[in-house]
């Protein structure tokens, strides 16, 4: 192979359908049918139906707390959590997340205070947190990005300090672990995401784990209007209910995590092998073995963001739809840039030097059981190629300029939008 042969530069692409990041794993399509059958001839279709209790016992036994409260997507469990615990004013987000996690904070009016995650972890930095947070902050929101556990202990004493509420968004981390215990039993509460892209899917859908029963039964009559166990209003609520179609695959989905699991670690080796050699790039690796190997992580040694791009499209031109998540940083953002530890306006300075770091090093892989061993094995030596030539790369990149740019706009590459 030559730097010539590159789709990018007129090669024929590797693949002629795209690989993704984020499709969903395969499930066992007989048993969702006899679900969704059961569901129809019941004529139960949503309101506490059987599948949603079943769901959420099955949760609870998983994920191994004494509630799990599931809703229509992670978005509204972080709501409920911050609204039934009473947050107000400010909360400390990491600018280094899925937007998600500071808009839902936004969209209750609660203000999401940035801080920086660490540069190994990617998660939040308790000393961060120490530096910026205000002394009347309501929470503190972590995020086990990647799946990978934040420094819980570490978060739970700057929270105690700050007589801050600790809660996680655990999107990314259904099945993963911490110091020999599950996550969703740390802080008062997790969420987790049930999107169609995350690890188990519900199509959408969260759960909402603690071991607070009076929080629990706070959220679930906050999930149903406030209607509380004998059917009268007990509270204010809104609507953030599953239906029994997306209990129907949460459950189907569940029940094929280890599959999934073992099918995500294998690619995981795949790209490690073809990429531990390679000097400047780091594979993210898990920091346990309670880990689902969902993401495929990429963090190239050098904040190159220019570098890092052209792999995105060269990948891209390949029909290999890597993603930069998560860039940019939330903190510069168009809402939020303006915001409490965003880049200020006038200096330009961004404090938050991690996460800006990390916003322009990062390549996401696909994973998922619609990519082969032999696919992840094969991007891995793409990439262990394209660091051998890197020299030729950018200068053939450099010379045609203009024509790359047309090719791309073709491609409609947009790698750090998110996946389906
Ligand atoms: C997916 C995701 C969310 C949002 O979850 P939804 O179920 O899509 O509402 C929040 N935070 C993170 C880190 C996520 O990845």
């Amino acid at each position: 192979m030559s730097v010539a042969d590159l789709a990018l530069f007129g090669g024929l692409p590797d693949y002629s359908t795209p690989l993704h990041v984020g499709r969903p794993s395969e499930v066992d399509r007989q048993r969702l049918q006899r679900r969704i059958d059961g569901a129809l001839d019941r004529a139960w279709l949503t309101n506490d139906g059987p599948l949603v209790h079943e769901l959420e016992s099955r949760m609870a036994e998983f994920i191994g707390v004494d509630h799990c409260i599931v809703v229509a997507n992670g978005t509204l469990g972080l709501q409920l959590v911050a609204k039934c615990l009473g947050i107000t004013g400010s909360v400390v987000v990491p600018a280094f997340t899925f937007i998600g996690t500071a808009s839902a904070m936004s969209w209750i009016g609660v203000e999401p205070v940035f801080c920086d995650v660490d540069l190994e972890t990617h998660n939040l930095s308790p000393d961060d947190v120490v530096r910026r947070a205000p002394r009347d902050v309501g929470a503190i929101l972590g995020v086990h990005l990647w799946g990978r556990a934040c420094d819980v202990d570490g978060l739970k004493y700057v929270a105690r300090k700050l007589d801050a509420h600790l809660l996680f968004d655990a999107a990314h981390a259904i099945g993963c672990g911490h110091q020999g215990r599950h996550i969703g039993g740390f802080g008062v509460a997790e969420v987790f995401s049930l999107h169609a892209t995350k690890m188990v899917t519900a199509l959408e859908g969260g759960v909402v784990a603690t071991n607070d029963a009076d929080l629990a039964e706070r959220i679930r009559h906050a999930r149903n209007f406030g209607f509380g166990a004998k059917g009268q209003v007990v509270a204010i609520g809104v609507n953030a209910k599953m239906n029994e179609f997306s209990a129907a695959m949460g459950l189907t989905s569940l029940e094929a995590y280890e599959p999934a699991r073992q099918h995500n670690a294998a690619l995981h080796a795949a790209y490690a092998n073809a990429l531990n050699a390679v000097s400047g790039i780091d594979l993210i690796k898990p920091d346990n073995n309670q880990w689902n190997y969902h993401y495929a992580v990429l963090q190239l040694s050098e904040p190159d963001a220019k570098w890092r791009d052209l792999l995105l499209r060269i990948l891209w031109s390949e029909n290999i739809l890597a993603r930069s998540y998560f860039a940019p940083g939330i903190h510069r953002t168009l809402p939020y840039q303006n915001s409490a530890n965003g880049p200020k306006a006038t200096n330009g300075t961004d404090e938050l030097v991690n996460s800006r770091i990390l916003s322009d090093t990062l390549i996401t892989l696909p994973t998922g059981s619609q990519i082969k061993t032999e696919d992840a094995a094969a991007i891995g030596d793409l990439i262990r190629f394209c660091y051998a030539h890197r020299g030729e790369i950018e200068a053939e990149a450099a010379r045609r300029g203009d024509t790359l740019k047309g090719l791309s706009d073709r491609l409609q590459i947009s790698p750090a939008s998110t996946g389906r």
